[in-house]
């Protein structure tokens, strides 16, 4: 526990234990006496309260709670209500630090669970091993990773094999194996062998660094609810506050009421009057689902987009790389002209600038290495494919619409997976065949989206009618458009929106960037590595898990629950008790209960949004 809290818990019981002894004093009947006597453990539970309430006044800040509370306070020793104060001001700092213990509590879970900064890294420069900051490295030296340590940027391993931990990064709790030539990402734990890798990226620019720009930036996103509550607080305590100077004012000078019973009806109000179980608990409602959320792999930028992400009623995905690995093999091979030998390897050198995930099979497949000299201008045409100078000659690789389009016409049927074409102009060369798996997750994704009170899940594809059907239709998708461009996805999300759907699109970040954008949420997948994805998207799933969606929609939910609950539970205890006040029915221990008691209650409610289930 801190000091700070240390020493207020001395003060609560100090002037607790004065109080008590005031009471056993025969003082009863010498209001001198009495406020003397009680000043003592008022000034020890309340004197920073008191102090701050004295120099916001110079500061203009009248509404403030330290400012109320003081007023509240001392109104009562004003009315001969000395038990009162000290006890409302002990029952206050109790609650204040309670808060201050939860809110501490949450941040520090939310802080936990993005601990995936790395402190250093070990760099071998001029044969020897230096420890640096990951800041310090660049692009291109050598770093060693132990055993049990933290990756702190991101590269290739060029020497060694192990496994690594990717939990905090994708929510994945299986290690992945990992040996020399492939990549590694910051922020991943290396379980078992000593590794060199060759960092690739800046830290600026790495896994993790991302990450965590996204998360701190989510904070300045705020929802629609957290706009509302800080809308509402303006107008809140403005409005307690004349309630309570009318209240004081106008039953005695107009009515010749009693004095002092209306005074004490006003301090009622000057108690509850602000609105900080609000203020402080709903932003923090959304912080912890965001931190929950990210604790299983799925980063959401702004409060605002898991607050839409609850009332996402249709769910659009891309077909390739999406529901699909968009991995594809390549299973056969039918040349025209030349040798298959030859098209795989005019295809591979054509393809290899592309990032799609059929340009990189169809590299992958091709046994040689590439020299990138025979290449020449490359121009992509987006959801059709590409063409490119090859040896001097332009090539083109693509779907059937792209052959169409430079004079070549393709009678031949659609295969059972997919078909590349390639040819130059005038001139057919041939197809090669690759297929895709479903992702294994996919099924249970779209299951458990409809479950999950989803009315409609749709697929949209640049591929064939064939192989968009045969999918759809084994993973139970409402509706399915086959051989779009990116721009008819555009049009389609947009159609959906327009009939009152609330439209969350799932895309890889390939070929898809404006339909993401355009959705009302554009959800991108494997954050790990992809920049284009996100950038594009407003939540990241870290892996390539379709599943996470249902998950998340869930969380998204529970979060705006409890948000409803604390506002509901908030407003509603504020207004009985200023009801019950106006009409003399309520104390002064339980306006301030209706002060700080409603803000740890919510503040507590607030923090289940932290568990991801
Ligand atoms: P999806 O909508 O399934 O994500 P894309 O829009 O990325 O697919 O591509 C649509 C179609 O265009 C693919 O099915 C493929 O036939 C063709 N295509 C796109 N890019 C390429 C490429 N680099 N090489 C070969 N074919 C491509
Ligand atoms: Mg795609």
């Amino acid at each position: 526990m801190k000091k700070k809290h240390k020493i207020i818990i001395a003060r609560i019981l100090i002037s607790f234990l004065l109080t008590a002894a005031a009471l056993l004093l025969p003082i009863k009947d010498s209001y001198i006496a009495l406020l003397a006597v009680l000043s003592i453990p008022y000034f020890v539970i309340g004197y920073d309260v008191l102090w701050s309430a004295l120099r916001n006044i110079f500061h203009g800040q009248i509404f403030d709670e330290n400012f109320l509370m003081a007023i509240a306070t001392v109104g009562a020793f004003a009315i001969g209500e000395y038990y009162e104060a000290v006890g409302v001001m002990i029952f206050y700092q109790t609650g204040e630090l309670f808060q201050s213990l939860a809110v501490g509590k949450s941040r520090r879970s939310i802080a936990e669970l993005m601990d995936i900064r790395p402190d250093s890294a070990t760099v071998l420069r001029d044969g020897g091993e230096i420890t640096l900051s990951p800041e310090e490295v660049s692009v291109g030296e050598v770093i060693l990773v132990r055993p049990g340590e933290r990756i702190p940027l991101d590269g290739e391993i060029i020497e060694g094999a192990t496994s690594l931990d990717l939990s905090a990064l994708t929510g994945e709790s299986l290690p992945a194996d990992k040996g020399v030539g492939e990549a590694v990402v910051s922020g991943s734990v290396n379980l078992s062998g000593l590794i060199k890798i060759r960092v690739n990226t800046t830290f600026g620019d790495s896994t993790v660094s991302r990450i965590l720009d996204l998360v701190e930036n989510s904070a300045t996103k705020k929802s629609k609810a957290e706009n509302f509550i800080t809308r509402f607080a303006r107008y809140y305590t403005p409005c307690v506050v004349f309630g309570a100077m009318a209240l004081a004012l106008i039953p005695p000078l107009l009515f010749g009421a009693e004095w002092i019973e209306w005074i004490e009806r006003a301090l009622i109000f000057l108690m509850v009057s602000c609105p900080c179980a609000l203020v402080i608990s709903v932003p923090l409602s959304f912080f912890g689902g965001i931190g929950g959320a990210s604790r299983m792999g799925v980063l959401i930028k702004g409060a605002n987009y898991l607050e839409m992400l609850s009332k996402i009623d249709t769910v659009v995905f891309d077909k390739t790389g999406t529901l699909t690995r968009g991995s594809f093999e390549v299973v056969d091979i039918h040349s025209e002209r030349v040798s298959k030998e030859e098209l795989l390897e005019i295809a591979a050198y054509a393809e290899s600038f592309s990032n799609h995930p059929i340009a990189r099979s169809i590299v992958r497949a091709y046994p040689h290495e590439i020299k990138k000299e025979r290449i020449g201008k490359i121009s992509e045409y987006a959801g059709m494919g590409l063409c490119a100078t090859v040896d001097g000659k332009e090539i083109y690789v693509g779907n059937r619409s792209l052959m169409n389009s430079i004079g070549l016409d393709i009678s031949l049927g659609e295969s059972h997976g997919g078909t590349v074409h390639i040819g130059t102009s005038g001139e057919y060369l041939g197809h090669i065949e690759i297929s895709d798996s479903i992702k294994p997750s996919s099924k249970r994704a779209i299951k458990e989206l409809r479950e999950g009170g989803i009315e409609k899940t749709v697929m949209l594809t640049g591929d064939s009618r064939r192989v968009a059907e045969r999918i759809g239709n084994e993973l139970n998708i409402d509706d399915i458009y086959p051989e779009l461009l990116p721009e008819d996805k555009v049009t389609i999300v947009e159609k959906l929106i327009a009939n009152g759907n609330k439209v969350a699109f799932v895309g890889d970040g390939i070929n898809d960037a404006p339909v993401l954008a355009r959705a009302d949420v554009g959800i991108s997948m494997g954050g790990v590595g992809s920049d284009a994805a996100i950038e594009a998207s407003d939540i990241v799933l870290m892996d390539d898990d379709p599943s996470k969606i249902s998950r998340a929609i869930k969380l998204s939910k529970k979060t705006m629950r409890i948000v409803r609950q604390n506002i509901i539970f908030a407003l509603g205890v504020k207004g009985i008790i200023l009801i019950l006040g106006a009409l003399g029915y309520a104390n002064m221990w339980v306006a301030v209960f209706g002060d700080v008691g409603v803000a740890v209650i919510a503040i507590f409610n607030a923090m289940r949004s932290l568990k991801s289930n």
